[in-house]
C-alpha cells in the first residue's frame, strides 16, 4: 500500500503476516505497519523505524512478540534489529524529505501518501450517463488543478468508480505537472498518521507534511466520522491548502450534508466547491465496462450475449461485475473451452441464485432472524438496538441480492421502512463485506442455504 516496496525474497512479508495474526490490529498498524526493511541477510533483518522513541517502544513492548513470531515461522532463525532511519540511512529520504526543497520531491511518493494504481486511468474508465458528469469534472480538475473547481467532491455508492477517478486524476497530474506534490491518501491513513504523530510528539512535522502538498486526493472521507481530532486537523490542513489555491479532491459515500457525525464547518467546506455524484451504471454501461475489462486485462473479446448475461447478474457494484468476469474467464482459460453463453452460465451457476426457484423474502427474513436468535417480529420491528439493526441490515441486503424486489418493496416488508433506509442498509453490508471476511463467509452461507 505504501510507496516503499519490499525487497525481493525478503523474509519481512512473511514475518509481518505472522505479527499481524498475533497482534491486535491497532497495535500492528501503529507499530509494525510503519517499519521498512533497511537491510537483510541470512542472520539479520534490519528494520527501519521513524525515530528513536519508536525503536525504544518497540524494544520495550514488542521484543518477545517478535521472537515468538520468528519461532512460529518454523524456518531458519534470524535476528531482528530495529534502527532509526537516520542511523541506517544517513541520506535516506524519509529522514530528510521535510527539509528538502519542494522541487526535490517531484514524482516521489511523499512520506504521507499511498501509492497510485497505474491501472486506474481516464482511458480505462468507461463513461456512461451514470458517471459522465463526475468524470468530466475530474478531467477538468486534472487539467487545471486549483483553478476550475475547488474542492471537487465526488460521492456515490460502493464500487461505482470513485477511487478509480481519484487515481486517474492523480496519475494524470503526476505525469503532466512537474514540481507538484500530488498526494493520494485514504482518509483512514490520515487518521493513522495523526495518531502516530500525536503519540510521538511529531505534530509540527505532521502539519508541515500535509501543508506542503500541491494536490491532495482524499479517499473515503466518511471515515473521519466521529473522529473529532482528525476532523479538526483535516479542517486546518484543508484551509491552508485551499487558501494557497492548492487543489483538493475528496470522495465520499454520501454528499456533504448527509455525512453523519461530521462537523458542520467541514461539511460546509466540502459543499463549497463542486459536488459530483456517481450513480449506478445502466445496463449498457455495465456491458461496456465488462468488454473493456476483458480486453484490457485478458486480451479477450467478450461476446455481446455473454457480457449482457453477466451484466444482468449485478445490480450496481462494478467490483462485483469484475468478480464475475474473472470467474468466467478463469474457468474458460483453465478448461480451454470457448467462452460462449452456455459456458458463462455454467461457470457462474454456483455463485448466482437459482433462476428457476425464486427465493422468497419471507424465507430470507425468517432464516436470518433465526440465525441471530431473533423473532421475525423483532427483526421487522422499529427497534434501533444494535442486536437487531445489524441482522436487519443483513436481511435487507439478502432480500436485495437474492430476490427481484425493489428498495421500496423491501421497505414495506420491514414495517414500512423508507426505501432510503433499505438502500443505506444494503450499502452498509456491501461495504463491510469487502473488509470483513467473517461477514463475507456468513453471507455466502446464507446464500447457499437459501438457494
Ligand atoms: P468505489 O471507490 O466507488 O467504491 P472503485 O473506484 O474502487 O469504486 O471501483 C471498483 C472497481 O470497478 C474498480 O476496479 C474500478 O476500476 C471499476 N470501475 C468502476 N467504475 C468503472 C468504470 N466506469 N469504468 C471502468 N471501471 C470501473
Ligand atoms: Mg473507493
Amino acid at each position: 500500500m505504501n510507496g516503499v516496496r519490499d525487497m525481493p525474497g525478503s523474509v519481512w512479508p512473511t514475518l509481518r503476516r505472522q505479527l499481524r495474526a498475533d497482534l491486535p490490529p491497532d497495535d500492528f498498524r501503529t507499530w509494525f505497519h510503519p517499519l521498512r526493511v533497511a537491510s537483510e541477510d541470512a542472520e539479520q533483518l534490519v528494520l527501519e523505524a521513524p525515530n528513536s522513541r519508536f525503536v525504544a517502544a518497540l524494544e520495550e513492548g514488542f521484543r518477545p512478540v517478535v521472537d515468538w513470531a520468528i519461532a512460529d515461522l518454523k524456518g531458519p532463525t534470524f535476528q531482528v534489529l530495529f534502527k532509526t532511519s537516520d542511523s541506517v540511512r544517513p541520506s535516506g529520504r524519509s529522514a530528510t524529505a521535510s527539509r528538502k526543497p519542494l522541487t526535490a520531491v517531484v514524482h516521489e511518493e511523499p512520506a504521507a501518501g499511498d501509492s497510485l494504481n497505474p491501472q486506474y486511468r481516464f482511458d480505462s474508465f468507461v463513461v456512461g450517463n451514470s458517471n459522465r458528469f463526475a468524470c468530466a469534472a475530474s478531467q477538468a480538475v486534472a487539467e487545471k488543478p486549483g483553478v476550475a473547481y475547488n474542492p471537487l467532491f465526488l460521492y456515490g455508492g460502493v464500487g461505482l468508480g470513485k477511487t478509480h477517478l481519484l487515481h486517474a486524476i492523480g496519475n494524470r497530474l503526476r505525469g503532466t505537472v512537474p514540481g507538484k506534490r500530488v498526494v493520494y491518501l485514504a482518509a483512514e491513513n490520515f487518521v493513522n498518521d495523526l495518531v502516530t504523530s500525536i503519540r510521538f510528539d511529531r505534530m509540527p512535522a505532521f502539519r508541515e507534511r500535509y501543508r506542503t502538498i500541491g494536490v491532495l486526493l482524499v479517499d473515503d472521507i466518511q471515515f473521519l466520522a466521529k473522529k473529532e481530532r482528525s476532523q479538526e486537523e483535516f479542517f486546518h490542513t484543508f484551509n491552508v491548502l485551499y487558501s494557497r489555491q492548492k487543489q483538493i479532491i475528496v470522495t465520499s459515500d454520501a454528499q456533504p450534508r448527509d455525512l453523519a457525525d461530521m462537523e458542520e464547518r467541514l461539511r460546509s467546506r466540502f459543499g463549497s466547491g463542486l459536488l459530483a455524484d456517481i450513480q449506478p451504471p445502466d445496463l449498457e454501461t455495465k456491458v461496456a465496462i465488462l468488454q473493456r475489462k476483458a480486453r484490457q486485462l485478458q486480451g479477450l473479446e467478450l461476446d455481446n450475449d455473454v457480457a449482457l448475461f453477466i451484466a444482468r447478474q449485478v445490480h450496481s457494484n462494478v467490483r462485483e461485475l469484475e468478480g464475475l468476469l474473472n470467474r468466467v474467464t478463469a474457468f474458460a482459460s483453465l478448461s480451454g473451452a470457448r467462452l460462449d453463453l452456455d459456458f458463462a452460465k455454467e461457470a457462474l451457476r454456483d455463485v448466482l441464485p437459482d433462476q428457476d426457484r425464486p427465493i422468497s423474502a419471507a424465507h430470507i427474513v425468517k432464516s436470518v432472524a433465526h440465525h441471530y436468535g431473533l423473532k421475525v417480529r423483532e427483526i421487522k420491528s422499529k427497534s434501533n438496538s444494535r442486536q437487531i439493526t445489524y441482522p436487519r441490515q443483513i436481511a435487507m441486503y439478502l432480500c436485495k441480492r437474492l430476490t427481484g424486489l425493489s428498495y421500496p418493496e423491501i421497505g414495506r416488508l420491514f414495517n414500512g421502512k423508507h426505501h432510503s433506509t433499505v438502500m443505506y442498509s444494503v450499502e452498509q453490508i456491501e461495504r463491510r463485506r469487502a473488509g470483513d471476511e467473517r461477514l463475507a463467509a456468513q453471507l455466502e452461507r446464507f446464500t447457499r442455504q437459501l438457494g
